[in-house]
């Protein structure tokens, strides 16, 4: 829905954390989402062998929601001690029950999962929002729904394995160490776990520290759908215990999603060892819009591309890349239409943009607006208003930006887009591979041709065509250069858990 209407009354307390959009006479009415239903304990142990214990010194640490700063919970922080529990439970399982069960057993395991998530599926939202500050309207209609989807689909493969690969025999790895980041908790949780286990590897899935709450909602689930103790273990605590997990000498395979600095020490600490190693690591992807492409589905694809879930994703279109000759009509449009996202309250309904991750996040980002600045690009933010509380940022939108620009070469990892121009198919593809990292990238135009062209010259290990940020368990991600390898998802991301003899 577009408000052209000039304002006459500032928003009332009534209608926190609705953005102003430079002037609507009348707002959407709150919606918030209830919570009542929600119970979140005061305390989560360490998920080891099925069971909740304390961490060995019994030590914790608070964790919060970033859209009001109030606690939610606290939550152990794990030791060495309990990094050598974890992977002793996690091999004993696999050595004992899981790798010994035949796939279509391990199927049904997984297609329980994904039944429990699909039920408990209202529950898992609202936590997922109130812990990592996302619209409830994207935890609820994306990340919640695409977590089951893997669960279903990854189900589907366990008892095929044998007739996939062709001359070749699958083995499971063994003890699998998972660490995962803070922007999409569960659904990289499930990105993770699903394939592992469908594959016969146990695993020890270590959470962002902002973000374990929905990683221990799912420990529940482990419980009621029956799961062997061991199977699936989740351990909380800061960078270092990741890293014990990574170098622990009974871990076989290694997964790791977040930025890429950690994971260039986790290839380091991998490197010489026998361990399988993926890595999914930060973007800086090129959205390039053609003359001939229609413009207000590329707008919705500009918006969904950098301002879905804050702008914290890995794949966001961060770099819009115009034609020069649509530049302006474009750019009106994409500010008028920025001026309609809601910012505030992210467990209300209306609401397009919630609360940034952490303050360090938010620090991070207003760090990078701030040199945006300074060096000389022209800044846009919609008059919207900012909650008094919580870690909030307006969607921002840059022009005159040059590609030498910090906001054209860093992972901001924000709403903020750094818009450029182009006049070439060619000019468009070196500008847009002039960047260390090669995740994704997209490409608005109506011709079926050019799309070819530009996908085939794209250093991006996805490239969306006439749409942005679609995922589908089906589907396999990753990056090059600086964003990783490996893939994750589809048949590729069974791969990363197997390996392959010649013949049988
Ligand atoms: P990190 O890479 O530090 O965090 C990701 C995960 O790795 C978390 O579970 C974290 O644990 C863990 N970790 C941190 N240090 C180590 C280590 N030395 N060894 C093993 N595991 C470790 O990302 P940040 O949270 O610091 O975010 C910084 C920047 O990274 C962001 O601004 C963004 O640019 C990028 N990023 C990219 C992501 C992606 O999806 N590609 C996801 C998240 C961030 P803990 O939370 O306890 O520190």
């Amino acid at each position: 829905m577009t408000l052209t209407k000039k304002a006459e009354a500032r928003p009332t307390a009534a209608s926190w954390g609705l953005a102003a959009r430079g002037g609507a006479p009348w707002e959407y009415a709150p919606a918030p989402e209830a919570t009542d239903h929600i119970q979140i304990r005061p305390e989560y142990g360490l998920f080891i062998d099925n069971a909740f214990l304390p961490a060995k010194p019994r030590k914790t640490f608070t964790v919060i929601n970033p859209a009001t700063e109030e606690p939610l919970a606290r939550v152990a922080h794990a030791s060495k001690a309990d990094v050598n529990r974890a992977v002793r439970a996690a091999r004993r399982a696999y050595e004992t029950t899981w790798s010994r069960l035949p796939g279509r057993e391990r199927a049904k395991y997984l297609y329980r999962i994904a039944r429990i998530l699909q039920e408990r599926s209202r529950e898992f939202a609202v936590v997922e929002t109130m812990n990592s500050g996302k619209p409830i309207k994207e935890s609820r209609d994306v990340d919640v729904p695409l977590a089951a989807a893997h669960f279903f689909y990854y189900a589907g493969w366990a008892d095929k394995l044998d007739y996939v690969f062709p001359g070749r025999t699958p083995h499971s790895l063994g003890v699998a160490a998972q660490i995962i980041p803070w922007n999409f908790p569960l659904l990289m949780l499930a990105w993770k776990i699903a394939p592992a286990l469908a594959s016969g590897n146990t695993v020890i899935l270590k959470p962002a520290s902002t973000t374990p709450l929905t990683a221990y909602l799912f420990a529940d689930v482990v419980r009621q759908a029956e799961l062997p103790p061991g199977v699936v273990n989740i351990i909380t605590g800061p960078g270092e215990i990741g890293m014990e997990l990574v170098r622990h000498p009974d871990v076989n395979k290694v997964a790791f999603t977040g930025s890429t600095a950690v994971g260039k020490m986790i290839g380091r600490a991998v490197a010489g060892t026998n361990k399988k190693l993926t890595l999914e690591l930060g973007g800086k992807a090129a959205n390039i819009v053609f003359d001939d492409a229609p413009l207000d589905q590329a707008i919705e694809g500009i918006i969904n591309g950098i301002y879905f879930n804050q702008g914290e994703v890995c794949c966001a279109g961060s770099r819009l890349f115009v034609q020069e000759s649509v530049y302006e009509p474009l750019l009106d449009k994409l500010k008028a239409r920025l001026s309609t996202l809601r910012v505030g309250d992210p467990l209300d309904k209306n609401t397009d943009v919630g609360a940034i991750n952490s303050a360090t996040q938010l620090a991070k980002v207003q760090e990078l607006v701030d040199s945006g600045v300074a060096e000389g690009a022209e800044i846009f933010q919609p008059d919207c208003e900012l909650p008094t509380r919580g870690f909030f940022f307006r969607p921002t939108l840059f022009t005159g930006v040059s590609q030498s620009h910090r906001i054209a070469q860093e992972e901001i990892f924000g709403p903020v887009l750094s818009v450029l121009t182009f006049r070439t198919p060619e000019e468009a593809i070196e500008k847009a591979n002039n960047t260390p990292y090669g995740l994704s990238a997209g490409v608005w135009t109506e011709k079926g041709s050019r799309i070819f062209k530009m996908v085939a010259a794209m250093k991006a290990g996805v490239v969306w065509a006439n749409t942005f940020n679609r995922f589908d368990p089906t589907s396999p991600f990753g990056g090059y250069k600086e964003s990783g390898y490996g893939r994750e998802g589809g048949l590729h991301g069974l791969t990363a858990y197997l390996s392959l003899d010649a013949g049988s």
